[in-house]
């Protein structure tokens, strides 16, 4: 192999899994046990005590199972959720039942399908949540497994990110990749004749962005570029952590300067090391844009489980799991989660009265995708950043 990695074939014979669902798989088939099962995708706790996660990877997992004799239950994609309703019931995400040994061999698969993408999203959602309305662009493939890079920028993107600088990232959700440019421009040209070279060569629709820190101090370098573009839109301050000191008084003091020369259109755009705290402090301190990295593409994952819940419509289940189909309500106005037994309603929230939907949903029927058609990361989004205004201050 070139890179290791395993194709789409590979992934759905199921060589991706764990041997012990092929061991279990083999020892049903000769004891021709045919149990009709119902397993739940539930999360016991959320990284870092996170409000809310952002559930994704649906499209993947559906994909995964196409075909098989199962059913699949799941909330839509980009669907905000919390790891516990309002009686500490643990919220599930995802259904899928049928026979178990026609698809005990893609919990594996299909756990790590959306554990990673809902940990990306739901970083990037907490750092699109911190920036507001400021820019947030996804830098952080560099870190990973190129073969992810199209998975990861679509995950930042859905989760909020604005843009995403992959080429494959940006084919993947239909957009335009962002990106500045490199120290190595500045280094092998020269500063100024880089800038100058930048600003003439470069598609006028595209945005003139300075990276300033190359040699010299922030502020005499954004003056600099300010001066030497013929339009200069902002200038990025990638201060490398040895030279920050503090690094939003270093954002201040650049916004102040540029200011007072008259260049007050020129935006602030911040890079490196960057986190949702860190977004905030820049923020405050006049920044105006945020390449984010390792922080999305190295996410923490959700760390969801499979259990089965039913056997033969009965309910059961393992030692720490509650057993049985749930109905799963979501208040639209406080965003509380409400868990109840299959068959049991509410019509209000029972926290502030709001109310409430039906977050579950059918969307694969006997291995055809019903309600689910088709990958549309930008409606996704939306709905992401909708939601977000529930979920905007409820941490502390
Ligand atoms: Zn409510």
């Amino acid at each position: 192999m070139k890179f290791y990695y395993a194709n789409e074939d590979e992934i759905k014979q199921g060589k991706t899994t764990d041997i012990y669902f092929l061991r279990t798989e083999e020892i049903l088939r000769k004891n021709h046990v045919k149990k009709h099962v119902l397993a739940e995708f539930t999360v016991q706790t959320l990284p870092d005590k996170y409000d809310f996660a952002v559930f994704s990877g649906l499209y993947e997992v559906l994909n995964l199972l196409e075909g098989l004799p199962v059913n699949v239950y799941a909330m839509k994609e980009g669907t905000i959720f919390k790891s516990a309703d309002i009686n500490g019931i643990p919220v599930p995400v995802m259904y899928i039942e049928g026979d178990y040994k026609e698809f005990a061999k893609y919990e594996t698969p299909a756990l790590g399908l959306i554990c990673q993408a809902s940990g990306i999203a739901t970083k990037s959602a907490r750092i699109k949540r911190a920036a507001g309305d400021l820019i947030v662009l996804s830098f952080g493939i560099r870190r990973m497994h190129p073969v992810l890079a199209p998975f990861i920028d679509r995950n930042a993107y859905i989760g909020g990110c604005d843009g995403v600088s992959s080429i494959k990232g940006a084919e993947v959700i239909k957009q335009n990749p962002r990106g500045t440019m490199p120290h190595a421009l500045m280094l092998t040209m020269g500063e100024k004749e880089a800038w100058m070279s930048y600003d003439e060569i470069l598609d006028d629709s595209l945005p003139r962005i300075a990276l300033i820190d190359t040699f010299c101090d922030e502020k005499t370098s954004a003056i600099k570029a300010a001066e030497v573009f013929k339009k200069l839109d902002a200038v990025r301050l990638d201060t490398p952590g040895t030279r920050r000191g503090n690094f939003a008084k270093i954002v201040r003091e650049t916004r102040w300067e540029l200011d007072v020369r008259g260049f007050k259109d020129v935006g602030i755009i911040v890079s490196g090391g960057l986190d949702e705290e860190s977004v905030k402090e820049l923020k405050e301190a006049g920044a105006t844009g945020f390449g984010v990295g390792t922080s999305i593409s190295n996410a923490k994952t959700i760390d969801f489980a499979m259990d089965i819940v039913e056997i033969e419509h009965r309910p059961i289940a393992k030692r720490g799991k509650f057993s049985k189909r749930k109905e799963v309500y979501r208040c639209t106005d406080c965003g509380e989660y409400i868990v109840l037994p299959y068959g049991e309603h509410i019509k209000e929230c029972p926290v502030c009265g709001g109310k409430v939907e039906k977050v579950l949903h059918k969307v694969m029927e006997g291995g055809k995708k019903l309600s689910y058609f088709e990958d549309n990361p930008e409606e996704i989004r939306n709905y992401v950043l909708e939601q977000l205004k529930v979920y905007k201050n409820t941490e502390h």
